[in-house]
């Protein structure tokens, strides 16, 4: 893992200086109001560590995508109270990010005391990375924070740029994620087991691709796992199967022999002739049973049991896509099965369980196991292109 500076490395009072804080304040709202702060939650102990340390925090935030213009309903005033909520503290809302008006709310502000810009992305000079926007931002700070793991795959204005003009640190949230993540693929515990799911191929085809060389079992589940059986000559029948791939799956499979990786695919599935919950045609067979008017929706019970089995095996698991269809029954069973036994693993000291991706939290959460988990990261994009092996700009500015 590249070094990086944490909170640990400032000092004990920070009395009369100021800590540009960038967040993850994108919260999902309705009617104006915030739905989940579970954001928020991941940056109270950043910003008040900072705050008990007598500094004056700035939080620097996006909401929504403004492209570059002011929008009156993409505000992160909308947020204020959420933010305010969850921190048990007052914020003052600053409408600017950089300028006089940003100056006077500093005298404003004591030592302690919160700021919350407005919208980062209301100015085009952030998602352009644009030096003299960074810069106006700096001049008002001592020191530069980034507590938003789920930003860092951009190399915006925010989340890059400030960290060279200013002495930069690693949040609390940020530190456990980077550490999370570096436990899973950077220097993991071997045997290392990889579960890919989700729908198709082509989306995961850099994250299989980074794989394949790094990890000891990579187990195929979903849609993507017809594929896969077809490139093996299955006939997977109507199933949602990219045909097209068929000969990049074969590359992988053989990338994945020669690097000593197993790849695994079902023996057995359930299938149905229609896509509905708890459809009458549903069955479970041989994945060489398939008819043509069928299609495979989940794996079945023989490879759950065989994937438990390498699980057992492994010290290590990163897992990104469920393994079937899960929104709708029973066809969450495999991935509700093989999360639960990850979770006992984890649970009993086994295993280091890693997990991120949106369906693959929603999924974890339906099984009732996403607190089991070592570390579930909720940051999306930026979790899949760290699955890809790409360097993130946010966190290689930290540690530059
Ligand atoms: P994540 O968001 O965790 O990265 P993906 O978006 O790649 O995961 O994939 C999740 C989607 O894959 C889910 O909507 C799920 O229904 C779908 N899926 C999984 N298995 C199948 C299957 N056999 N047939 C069709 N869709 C599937
Ligand atoms: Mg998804």
């Amino acid at each position: 893992m590249p070094a990086f500076k944490t909170l640990d490395d400032l000092p004990a009072d920070l009395s009369g200086k100021v800590a540009l804080v960038r967040v993850d304040l994108n919260l999902p709202m309705k009617d104006g109001s915030a739905t989940d702060v579970t954001r928020v939650e991941a940056a109270k102990p950043t910003i008040l560590e900072l705050t008990d340390k007598g500094a004056k925090v700035l939080l620097l935030a996006h909401f929504g995508r403004p492209k570059g213009q002011r929008s009156s309903t993409l505000s992160t005033s909308f947020v204020q109270d959420a933010v305010e909520d969850v921190l048990g503290k007052e914020v003052m809302f600053i409408s600017e990010v950089s300028g006089p008006v940003v100056e006077q709310s500093l005298g404003i502000l004591r030592n302690g005391d919160i700021g919350l810009l407005d919208n980062v992305r209301f100015w085009p000079g952030e998602e352009a990375n644009d030096p003299d926007f960074a810069r106006a931002m700096a001049e008002h700070g001592d020191l530069y924070v980034n507590d938003a793991f789920s930003a860092a795959h951009r190399a915006h204005a925010s989340t890059e740029g400030l960290a060279h003009l200013l002495p930069a640190y690693a949040g609390r949230a940020m530190e456990a994620e980077l550490k999370a993540l570096d436990a899973a693929l950077g220097s993991p515990e071997q045997p290392v087991a990889a579960v890919v799911g989700g729908a198709k191929v082509s989306t995961k085809l850099d994250v299989l691709e980074n794989l394949v060389g790094r990890v000891r079992h990579l187990i195929i589940g979903g849609g993507m796992a017809n594929t896969f059986l077809a490139a093996r000559g299955v006939d997977v029948g109507k199933s949602l199967c990219e045909h097209d791939l068929t000969a990049t799956a074969n590359r992988i499979m053989d990338e994945a022999d020669h690097a000593g990786c197993t790849v695994h695919l079902p023996y057995d599935v359930v299938v149905a002739k229609e896509f509905a919950a708890n459809p009458p045609s549903m069955r479970t067979c041989n994945v060489h049973e398939v008819a043509e008017d069928e299609m495979i929706l989940d794996l079945g019970p023989q490879a759950v049991e065989a994937l438990g089995d390498v699980l057992k095996t492994c010290r290590t698991l990163v897992w990104n896509g469920p393994l079937g269809a899960f929104e709708t029954e029973p066809f969450d069973t495999a991935t509700v099965a093989l999360a639960k036994t990850a979770a006992a693993l984890t649970e009993s000291g086994s295993l280091i369980s890693v997990a991120g991706g949106g369906d693959t939290v929603a999924a974890l959460a339906h099984a009732g196991v996403k607190d089991d988990f070592t570390f579930v990261s909720t940051a999306g994009g930026a979790f899949l292109e760290w699955m890809e092996g790409k360097d993130l700009p946010g966190v290689a500015a930290l540690s530059a």
